[in-house]
């Protein structure tokens, strides 16, 4: 099982539920509907990792920078930067044919995060923001989603357990785009304009898909 550090103690999630169109600007730059209801998906423990990759096989990847949530005994716990990494060709095909996405969102390897971080007093301050390159590419936060941390929490719960450890990730605004190997990627999570916690990566090139574990 993968692990993640929870307040300077190792976690193992067994599950990260994710939201989709969450930020109306991120959902006007891909062409979707603003949701009737919370679109939610999922990503197994196997899709945590340390490595940031351009592509797996002939896909390439593209990043979506999101505000990442720990859950204990029912509750939010901690907060980091996460990365929601998707083979965007392979689930434009998979939408446009009424499929799940699992194959371009649950793989092995699209999942990054930092160290997790216990929450401050009032979680609406706070806000992320990554650079590429050093380069401004990606800024939201609480005040800009449609549903707030509360809220996904309350509707994940009609309907799945929540786990000590499990992660919540809350969308992405606007500015997803294509990795390239070689670039540095810095994620920074912020509240009153002050980083609480930051983590970074470097691209590499693309790897085949990694094998299943016997
Ligand atoms: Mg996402």
């Amino acid at each position: 099982m993968n692990t993640i550090d929870v307040d300077g103690r190792t976690c193992r999630p067994s599950k990260i539920l994710c939201v989709g169109r969450n930020y109306r600007a991120h959902i006007e730059e891909l062409g979707n509907e603003i949701p009737e209801s919370m679109v939610i998906f999922h990503k197994p423990n196997s899709a945590i990792s340390d490595t940031l990759r351009s592509a797996i096989d002939d896909q390439p990847l593209h990043y979506e920078s999101e505000l990442a949530f720990t859950v204990k005994a029912g509750n939010l716990h901690a907060v980091g930067f996460g990365l929601d990494l998707t083979k965007r060709r392979l689930q434009s095909a998979l939408k446009a044919k009424g499929l799940p996405w699992e194959r371009a969102k649950a793989f092995d390897g699209s999942a990054l995060f930092s160290a997790f971080i216990p929450l401050p007093d009032n979680i609406e301050g706070l806000s992320l923001q990554l650079d590429v390159d050093g380069e401004l590419r990606q800024a939201g936060g609480t005040s800009l989603m449609i549903y707030t941390p509360a809220q996904i929490i309350r509707e994940l719960k009609t309907f799945t357990t929540l786990e000590d450890g499990d992660i919540i990730m809350t969308g992405t605004p606007a500015g997803v785009g294509e990795i390239t190997a070689g670039q540095y990627f810095e994620g920074k999570v912020l509240f009153a304009g002050k980083t609480l916690v930051s983590e970074s990566w470097t691209a590499v090139a693309s790897a085949n898909a990694p094998r299943a574990k016997l």
